[in-house]
């Protein structure tokens, strides 16, 4: 059953907005913008009704606050207001409010424009599931890579150059969800993500989310110790966003690296290409973790030298 957030000072009115859409969700309401954020955040929500007149911050700042969060700029906000002036609706809708519904309500009403962008919320997901992107961090995602990595395997056989996947995954990751909140664990990935993808930008190099917080890059044409030089780029640059995790082995989020680099052949050494990234990444997690280890296709094995710890 979809969740809907009713954020409004007065309990009366959420109470009659709630009253009118318990049969078809799961409803909650709160009574300040603060905890109306704070709620928010935990993204479980498929849509919100804000007020727009509340004391400390209003509904127009709140949606602001909500639209500046990767965790809830996708969420739906209808404002249902007593303002019913042109100006006020005009700025909510411009300010992106999917809708405005003037108080006093016409029940039937609000539950048709509730249930229209429920749907269109719903299909969006599933749109950009089918569309390949993953919906948190904006890259592709697990599909799209089953896809694409193949073809790219098969263009450096075309084009006689070194194929390379390397899988990275953050470290300590589930201590950080326990530490910091699902919902600052889900930042975290889309960090991550944004910081990778800013160094991947050659038409030839591929970048996704693999699963949880686990990712995979492929590119084309770079040697065996270009293309570890080039990911332990990637590897300190995420280390240094110092995003704080204090259950981990340093002191912020990192993440371990296991990649191979290979001259493209046999479409069956394909599938043994990638078992050999994920065991450089097994071995990278088993050195202490905050390092990149990398093999090429003689079989010789490289390793950042790293302080880290078990
Ligand atoms: P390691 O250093 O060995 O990788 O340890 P780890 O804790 O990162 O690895 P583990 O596989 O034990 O845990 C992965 C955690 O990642 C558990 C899961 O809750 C979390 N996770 C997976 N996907 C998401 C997500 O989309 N959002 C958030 N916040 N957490 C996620
Ligand atoms: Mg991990
Ligand atoms: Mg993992």
């Amino acid at each position: 059953m979809d969740k809907i957030l009713i954020i409004d000072d007065s309990v009366l009115q959420a109470q009659a907005v709630k009253s009118l859409l318990d049969e078809d969700y799961e409803v909650t309401m709160c009574d300040t913008a603060e905890e109306g954020l704070r709620k928010a955040k935990t993204g479980k929500y498929s849509l919100i009704l804000l007020d727009v007149i509340m004391p400390n911050m209003d509904g127009f700042v709140l949606l602001r606050e909500l639209q500046e969060d990767i965790i809830t700029k996708y969420i739906p906000v209808i404002l249902i207001t007593s303002l019913t002036d042109t100006v006020n609706e005009q700025k909510g809708l411009i300010m992106g409010a999917v809708d405005y519904i003037t108080k006093p309500f016409k029940p039937l009403i609000v539950k048709a424009r509730v249930n229209t962008h429920i749907k269109l919320y719903n299909y969006r997901k599933q749109f950009m599931k089918d569309a390949m992107i993953d919906e948190l961090t904006g890259i592709p995602n697990r599909r799209s890579y089953e896809k694409i990595s193949l073809a790219r395997w098969r263009d450096a056989v075309r084009l006689k150059i070194p194929f390379t996947v390397c899988m990275f995954d953050i470290d300590k990751f589930k201590m950080y969800n326990d530490t910091y909140g699902h919902p600052a664990g889900d930042r975290v990935i889309a960090s991550v993500a944004k910081t990778a993808a800013s160094y991947l930008k050659r038409s030839t190099d591929f970048f996704a989310r693999y699963g949880g917080e686990e990712f995979v890059v492929i590119f084309l044409g770079e040697e065996a110790a270009a293309a570890f030089a080039f990911m332990k780029r990637i590897r300190q640059a995420i280390e240094n966003l110092q995003i704080p995790h204090c259950a981990s082995i340093s002191k912020w989020v990192t993440v371990s690296m296991g990649g191979v680099t290979v001259e493209a052949g046999e479409v069956n050494a394909y599938n043994e290409t990638l078992k050999k990234a994920d065991e450089m990444l097994y071995i990278a997690k088993d050195q202490g973790r905050n390092r990149g280890v990398w093999c090429n296709e003689a079989g010789e094995q490289w390793m950042e030298e790293m302080g880290g710890t078990l």
